[in-house]
């Protein structure tokens, strides 16, 4: 098994921190993986882990996927996750997530938290009582709300930028598109193409929510299991990770992968499976950026205008990964990454001359 010097070595990280909290039960670990950019900026995760090791390596993952998110999209802002231990359904409490905010002020601003799975704005509402490094707070309290918005915004602008990439205009009208998954994110993503004229086909697990998404819009349905096989013009996977791999990718009948759900490779062969069927992937990163683009905005004092016009700049972003790609022969994920090597790279070269100077 790796040591936690070996892990953090591997990827380049500045500091991971373990906070525990007596009194409470509190079991986290912060990970702060680059500061090149800004602070630190990802959610934090509530969940059950098995063990202590797997905690360590998901919040080391999630944290150097954000240094990423952030450089690819423009923010000046570096990449940072937590971890909460335990059920959020048993284990989260005022006392709980206040002492955790404590630790959050303890880094004295290297990184910043937001919500993420296990975790709501109302949770983040109570860790904003002790400290004022938190993000994606509520409205009432100076923050920029619900993120989903902003992130379906983005994956509309990305599908523009596939549009025109594949069929030469950035319209979606008479596109078929098939949304697994409709949550915030993807019931946002259909209101948003029902109004541009594309046509729907849509799936969850929860008939409830389904069936109230799909008959607002008047649209088809598919079973969740297959929905990636269905014949469409943009799949766009809206719900969980890894839903692009082995099996499901040979099965896939679509032009374009242009999806809301993080992680959506189950490893980084399945974008070079994607290549070799000539399915257009916009990478999942690129694609959901809107909500931190959104919620980056809040370091300048929120406003909901410049950060949906921001959130736009994903079409530009996304065109820049395909021509990348292109000229390289790679991945549009290896390309999207090789940009956001280059801004930081950029970015801390102009910081060490300044230095230095
Ligand atoms: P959500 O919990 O509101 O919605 C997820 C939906 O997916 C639910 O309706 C759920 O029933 C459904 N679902 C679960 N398993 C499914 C399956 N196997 N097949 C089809 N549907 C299934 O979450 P959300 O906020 O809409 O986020 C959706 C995805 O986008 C997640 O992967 C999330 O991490 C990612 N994301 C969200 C944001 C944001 O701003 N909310 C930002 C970036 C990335």
């Amino acid at each position: 098994m790796p040591g936690v010097f070996d892990i953090l070595s591997a990827d380049g990280f500045e500091q991971v921190a373990f906070c525990h909290d007596r009194s409470t039960g509190l079991r986290a670990i912060i990970a702060i993986h680059s500061t090149a950019l800004g602070p630190a900026l990802g959610g934090t995760r509530f969940y059950p882990y098995a063990d202590e090791q797997d905690a360590l390596v998901d919040v080391c993952r999630l944290a150097k996927g954000m240094t990423y998110k952030h450089a690819v999209c423009g923010n000046d802002l570096g990449g940072g996750k937590a971890v909460i231990i335990g059920d959020p359904g048993t284990d989260r409490s005022e006392a709980l997530l206040r002492a955790y905010g404590r630790f959050v002020e303890g880094l004295g601003g290297r990184y910043l938290t937001a919500e993420d799975v296990g975790t709501s704005q109302a949770d983040m509402d109570v860790v904003r009582r002790e400290t004022r490094h938190v993000t994606g707070v509520s409205e009432a309290l100076g923050g920029s709300g619900d993120p989903s918005p902003a992130t379906a915004l983005g994956v509309l602008w990305a599908m523009r930028a596939v549009a025109e990439r594949l069929w030469g205009s950035g319209s979606l009208a008479g596109r078929h598109v098939v949304i697994s998954g409709v949550g915030k994110v993807g019931a946002a993503l259909a209101a948003h193409l029902d109004a541009e004229g594309a046509k729907l086909t849509l799936a969850d697990v929860d008939d409830t929510r389904l069936g109230a998404v799909a008959e607002r819009h008047g649209t088809m349905t598919v079973s969740s299991d297959t929905a990636h096989a269905l014949p469409c013009d943009i799949f766009a996977p809206c719900a969980l990770g890894a839903v692009l791999n082995a099996v499901t990718i040979p099965e896939m009948r679509c032009d374009a992968v242009v999806g809301s759900a993080n992680n959506q490779l189950a490893s980084l062969a399945d974008a070079e499976r994607l290549r070799h069927r000539s399915i257009v992937y916009a990478p999942d990163f690129v694609a959901n950026a809107g909500g931190v683009i959104n919620i980056a905005e809040e370091a300048h004092g929120y406003d909901r205008d410049l950060a949906y016009a921001r959130t736009q700049a994903i079409y530009d972003t996304l065109l820049a990964v395909f021509d990348r790609a292109e000229v390289e022969g790679t991945t549009t994920t290896q390309a999207a990454e090789r940009l956001a090597e280059d801004r930081i790279e950029a970015v801390s070269r102009v910081r060490l001359l300044r230095t230095t100077r």
